[in-house]
Order: structure tokens, then C-alpha cells, then sequence
């Protein structure tokens, strides 16, 4: 069995970042691999160590940075990776039905059995790219898994929703998006650091597999209103009185 791990570049979680009308300054900034693309490639690196699944195939669509993310992909245990270029900003240009149309291209010429995905970019915060691709391939797909177990060509997902956890399965091929608790990715090993440089790289621009369709124009972004800092009462009285003359909230 084959599976495919989409895996996108974002600037790193801990990163303060600036904003622009543009969008977010990223001159300089801190990028890693999105950590929902991360917990992916550890699950599909732990259906391996089972041998449940043969072979695991990284790919990624965006500037020639996005090699350190297949190449982090790689160290964890990916066997081979795909990137997929394109000088277009992926938190903007690069659009979910883009890359899933592309995504889906590589599905018809490689023939994988399993598309494993982020359940959502942290920059854009979409959460569309795997129900576009298995809507386009007409697969079956599990959002927010918490729990992925395959056993005769079935794939049984845990997903996590509102108030508690449901339990689907469905005959592979299918698309699985991953959610926080499904694992916690290892630490890549020095050794699997050197290993990963020497690992297959198949590098192919963009428009060899399709077109960037600009369907949603972002027309402003804006950073979040500064939060006032809290204060500290005396008492419940004093609480209740302000809550009832400055909140005025009865
Ligand atoms: P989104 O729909 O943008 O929230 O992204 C959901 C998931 O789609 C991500 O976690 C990735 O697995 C995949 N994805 C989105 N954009 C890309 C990209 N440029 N390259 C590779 N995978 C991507």
C-alpha cells in the first residue's frame, strides 16, 4: 500500500508576526512544517513500522524553501518526496482547490492508496484541502482523526467532534485529514537527518500539473484588536458592582 502525506510550509506557531494590508510580512520570519502536516507523516511513518502500509511519498506545493519541509518529512521517515514549485505565496496564491486538484493529478499518475493531510493550515486556516480532494477523486475521507486503525484494506477513523468522538471506517482508497491528539510526532535523529539529504527528491514546476486559479482574492487583512489588560478586584463585591456599572452586564 501506498500514501501520499500533503505536507505545506507555514511560519512557525511561536513566531509574533507582523501584519500588513498585504498580508503577513514573511521577510525574514521563521518557517516550519505545518504541525497538522507534521502529526500526518508521523502516522503514516507508524502504519510503516507496522507494515501496514508499503511505501510513504511526501509532497508539498510551494517555493523552492518547501524542500526543508519534505526533507523534514523525510527524516521522520518518509520514503521519497515530491515538490511541487511555485514562486506563488502559498498562504495566499496557492489555494485549497488548487492543491487539491494537484494532489489529485499525482493520485492518478502514482496510484496511492491513502492520502494523509493536516486537518488545516495554521496560516490560512482553510480546512478544505482534503474534502476538495476526496470530493475531486470521489474517495471517501474522515476529517479530524484521532485515531487511525487499517486492517484488510478497511481503514476504522476515530474523529473528533463537537462533544465527543464518532467512529467511521470506510474501504480504502480514502483521504484521512489528521487532528491535534492523533500522535506526537518523534524527534528526527541526526542519523535520519544525514539519511533523509540522500532520500529521492522529484522536483516539477507547477504548471506541468495544472494552473493557479486566483478563485478567492483576499482584499484586506488585518491584525487582531489589542487586548485590554485585566485587573484585579478586592473582593466579590467590588466585582459585582463593576460588572453591573462598567460591563452593565445586569
Ligand atoms: P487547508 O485546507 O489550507 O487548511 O490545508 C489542509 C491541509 O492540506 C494541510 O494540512 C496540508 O496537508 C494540505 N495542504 C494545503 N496546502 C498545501 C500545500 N501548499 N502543499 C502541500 N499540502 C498542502
Amino acid at each position: 500500500m501506498k500514501v501520499l502525506v500533503a505536507v505545506k510550509r507555514v511560519v512557525d506557531s511561536g513566531i509574533k508576526v507582523r501584519v500588513k494590508p498585504e498580508g503577513i510580512d514573511l521577510q525574514g520570519v521563521k518557517m516550519t512544517i505545518n504541525p497538522f502536516c507534521e502529526i500526518a507523516v508521523e502516522e503514516a511513518v507508524r502504519l510503516k513500522e507496522k507494515k501496514l502500509i508499503a511505501e510513504i511519498v511526501a509532497v508539498t506545493i510551494g517555493p523552492k524553501q518547501g524542500a526543508e519541509s519534505l526533507r523534514h518529512a523525510l527524516a521522520l521517515g518518509a520514503d521519497k518526496a515530491i515538490h511541487v514549485t511555485t514562486e506563488a505565496r502559498i498562504d495566499q496564491a496557492v489555494q485549497p482547490l488548487d492543491v487539491a486538484n494537484i494532489l489529485a493529478k499525482l493520485v492518478e499518475r502514482d496510484n496511492y492508496n491513502l492520502v494523509l493531510m493536516g486537518k488545516q493550515s495554521i496560516d490560512d486556516d482553510f480546512n478544505q484541502t482534503g474534502q476538495m480532494l476526496a470530493g475531486l477523486l470521489d474517495w471517501p475521507q474522515a476529517t479530524f482523526a484521532s485515531n487511525i486503525q487499517i486492517t484488510d484494506g478497511v481503514a476504522q477513523v476515530i474523529r473528533e467532534i463537537d462533544g465527543g468522538l464518532q467512529t467511521v471506517k470506510f474501504k480504502l482508497p480514502g483521504v484521512i485529514t489528521c487532528d491535534l491528539r492523533l500522535n506526537q510526532p518523534r524527534f528526527a535523529s541526526v542519523p535520519n537527518i544525514m539519511k533523509a539529504k540522500s532520500k529521492p527528491l522529484e522536483t516539477i514546476p507547477l504548471d506541468k500539473l495544472g494552473k493557479l486559479h486566483n478563485s478567492i482574492q483576499i482584499t484586506k487583512t488585518e491584525a487582531p484588536a489589542v487586548r485590554k489588560g485585566g485587573a484585579i478586584v478586592e473582593n466579590v463585591d467590588v466585582l459585582l458592582q463593576k460588572l453591573r456599572t462598567e460591563a452593565k452586564l445586569f
